[in-house]
């Protein structure tokens, strides 16, 4: 009787718990440990941003250096809500790899930043959960450059290189789906602070919304096409939400950067967005950042 009374107090527990998870924070698990970009500066920034909205709870797993054995490197993404990866590293191991395809796939979100679109060029899965991605030997066997002309989006497949971006500057960013919940509400066109803005990247891009793109101008040495920002794919049962924004600590304190990756993360982890757009949001004309 003792048993079935502790057994039953467990559940009861156990289920408050979950409430407590459901109806408050949103759990996110940040990836990091290895990136051709600055983590060790970024990842913080990246984790106050979000925790500063209120809405999530976030925890951090930091893999081995690169040429050190990736075999330990399992974190626990049922864990969690969402897990962002701010990871452009070794390749994980078979096991992990397996754990985070059945993760999305049974309806874990995922959020890619930046550099994570250039990480694990031969995992066909990851670059379905991405959509597109660039580097690391990225070509026409990679999928199709995706972008969009006259507001159409183009799949071109045109042989070639995947991934490339130009001078680092400011440039508009422009919302394409204003009714997105990641976008409602937000400045259709507003001016992002310095950062590189990554063109002719390649991917699958199956089941890939582009909900925002900037133009990459030929006299910064971009493609002359209006790039992918923002996306969002669905993967099985999981939503994905990729911004190729945020190369360094001066760009992720955009305001605008941060805002929609706290809603992107947000709907990636429950279909949904709360948070709202800020008052000091940037205009088409001025940058706004925060410390
Ligand atoms: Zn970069």
């Amino acid at each position: 009787m003792q048993t079935i009374s502790g057994f039953v107090l467990l559940v009861i527990v156990l289920g408050l718990s979950t409430c407590i998870h459901a109806d408050d924070q949103v759990r996110v698990l940040i990836i990091d440990g290895q990136n051709n970009h600055d983590w060790q500066k970024t990842t913080p920034i990246l984790r106050n941003g979000l925790l500063a909205t209120g809405r999530f709870s976030v925890d951090v797993a930091t893999s081995p250096s690169a040429r050190q054995d990736m075999s330990e490197f399992q974190p626990r993404f049922s864990n969690y809500d969402v897990v962002l990866s701010n990871y452009n590293g070794s390749p994980w191991s078979e096991q992990t790899r397996a754990d985070f395809e059945v993760y999305v796939r049974t309806g874990g979100g995922f959020v890619c930043v930046h550099a994570a679109d250039n990480a694990f060029p031969d995992w066909s899965e990851y670059n379905e959960i991405c959509g597109l991605g660039g580097w690391h030997g990225r070509d026409e066997h990679s999928g199709p450059y995706v972008y969009l002309k006259n507001g159409e989006v183009i799949r071109d497949h045109t042989p070639g290189p995947g991934g490339h971006h130009g001078s680092q500057h400011e440039f508009q960013v422009t919302v394409r789906d204003v009714d997105h919940p990641i976008t409602r509400g937000l400045p259709k066109v507003w001016m992002h602070t310095q950062d590189e803005l990554y063109d002719r990247l390649r991917g699958p891009a199956h089941k890939m919304s582009i909900l925002a793109t900037a133009y990459a101008d030929p006299a910064q040495n971009g493609s002359g096409r209006d790039e992918p920002i923002l996306m969002t794919i669905s993967y099985g049962q999981g939503r994905g939400f990729h911004t190729v924004l945020g190369h360094a600590d001066y760009s992720i304190k955009c305001v605008g950067f941060m805002t929609t990756l706290s809603r992107g993360t947000e709907w990636a982890a429950t279909g949904e967005v709360s948070i709202p757009a800020p008052k000091d949001f940037p205009t088409a004309g001025t940058t706004r950042s925060r410390d």
